[in-house]
C-alpha cells in the first residue's frame, strides 16, 4: 500500500519522510530553505541541496554557543549524513524506483518522482515554470498522482516576464543612484538574493550583500553558477555607490545607512497584492518569485497529466477550481491519511 499522512509527510511503503520538520532517521529535503530543511540523520537530496544545508547546518552549529550560556551544555548535534541523488539519475528501494528532478526554485530544488507497479508519485515541494539566472531549469513529468504546493492558486497572481521585473529593478536601482540615494532590496538570503545579484550585477551595478548572502552566494560560485563581483557588507568598506541586497528579516538597516538618503524595494511575488509595500514598510515592490503563478500551476497540471492532484502550502480555494475544470482535487489537511494506490 501506497498511503501518505499530512501533518509531517511520510510515505509509508518507504519509510521515507518528506521535508519534515523534526529531526528524523532519513528525510528527503527537497530544497535548502529552512521552511523545507532540517538536520536529519541522513538527509536525501541533490549535491546542490546538500552544499547548501551543510552552509546552512553549519552556521547555526557555530552560532549556537554564542546565543547564551545555556546553549552551551546541549548535546553536540548528531552528525547529518547525506545521500547525493543528481538530477534524473534513479535509485531502487525495495519494489519502488525514486527518481529527483529539477523544480526551478532554488539551486539545487529538487522534485521526488516515486514509481511502483501501481502507479507513479510526484512530491513537487516548492517550484517555479520560469526560467532564471541561477536555477537549473525546471522540467515536470507525467505522473498519476501529483502533491503540490499552490502558495499563488488564485487568478490575480500573474507575474509579469522576469525580463520585465528585471528591467523595473536596474531602472530603479540607477534612478536612485542618480539621485544619490542607496537602493536597497530586500530579497530572501537563499535564492532570490543571488537572482537579484545576478539581474543587477549583471546589469554592471556596483553590489554589496549582507552575510548571509554572501555565504550562500559562495555556494552558488563553488556549484558553477557564475555570479558578477560584489562586495560583502561591512560597515567601515561600505560603498554608498553600491546597491544593497539585504534580508528581509533583517528590518534594522545597516549602521553605514545611518543619516543617508535611502531607497527600498522589496522582491516578492506577493508585490501584486494592494498594499504590499506597507506590509513590507518599503517605498517600491518587484514581482520576482521563485514560485509558479497561477498559470504556472495550471500549466504543470497539464503537462503532468495526473489522475489525481493533492495541494498542500497555499491556498485551499485552488482546491475548487480545479474540481470546476474537472480535475480531481483535494487539499492535504494536517492529520489526513490518503491511500493513493
Ligand atoms: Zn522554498
Amino acid at each position: 500500500m501506497f498511503s501518505l499522512s499530512g501533518s509531517s509527510l511520510y510515505v509509508e511503503a518507504l519509510d521515507l519522510w518528506i521535508d519534515s520538520m523534526k529531526t528524523r532517521e532519513r528525510c528527503y529535503v527537497s530544497h535548502g530553505h529552512s521552511d523545507h530543511a532540517r538536520e536529519h540523520r541522513v538527509v536525501i537530496a541533490t549535491p546542490n541541496t546538500a552544499r547548501i544545508c551543510r552552509a546552512r547546518f553549519s552556521r547555526r552549529a557555530v552560532r549556537a554557543p554564542q546565543l547564551s550560556l545555556l546553549a552551551t551544555r546541549e548535546r553536540p548535534r548528531a552528525e547529518v549524513a547525506f545521500e547525493e541523488h543528481e538530477f534524473n539519475e534513479p535509485w531502487s528501494e525495495g519494489e519502488h524506483r525514486l527518481t529527483l528532478f529539477s523544480a526551478g526554485h532554488v539551486l539545487g530544488s529538487s522534485q521526488l518522482l516515486i514509481e511502483g507497479e501501481r502507479g507513479s508519485f510526484v512530491y513537487t515541494g516548492d517550484f517555479k515554470l520560469a526560467s532564471s539566472l541561477t536555477v537549473e531549469p525546471p522540467e515536470v513529468k507525467r505522473c498519476d498522482v501529483v502533491l503540490m504546493e499552490c502558495t499563488y492558486g488564485s487568478p490575480q497572481y500573474v507575474f509579469p516576464p522576469r525580463n520585465e521585473v528585471a528591467g523595473e529593478m536596474v531602472a530603479f536601482a540607477r534612478a536612485c543612484l542618480e539621485q544619490d540615494a542607496v537602493a536597497v532590496f530586500f530579497a530572501y538570503s537563499l535564492g532570490k538574493a543571488q537572482e537579484a545579484m545576478a539581474i543587477l550585477g549583471g546589469a554592471g551595478l556596483p553590489l554589496t550583500v549582507h552575510g548571509a548572502i554572501d555565504t550562500l552566494a559562495r555556494v552558488y560560485v563553488d556549484a558553477g553558477i557564475p555570479l558578477p563581483p560584489y562586495a560583502r557588507y561591512d560597515a567601515a568598506t561600505f560603498d554608498p555607490a553600491s546597491v544593497l541586497i539585504w534580508p528581509p528579516g533583517g528590518k534594522a538597516l545597516p549602521k553605514a545607512l545611518r543619516g543617508r538618503n535611502v531607497r527600498t524595494a522589496v522582491l516578492t511575488g506577493w508585490s501584486l497584492d494592494r498594499g504590499a509595500f506597507f506590509r513590507y514598510g518599503t517605498e517600491r515592490g518587484f514581482a520576482l518569485s521563485d514560485h509558479a503563478d497561477y498559470p504556472a500551476l495550471l500549466q504543470y497540471i497539464e503537462r503532468a497529466q495526473p489522475r489525481k492532484v493533492i495541494l498542500n502550502h497555499g491556498r485551499r480555494d485552488f482546491t475548487h477550481r480545479l474540481r470546476a475544470l474537472g480535475i480531481d482535487a483535494e487539499y492535504l489537511e494536517a492529520h489526513a491519511q490518503l491511500s493513493l494506490f
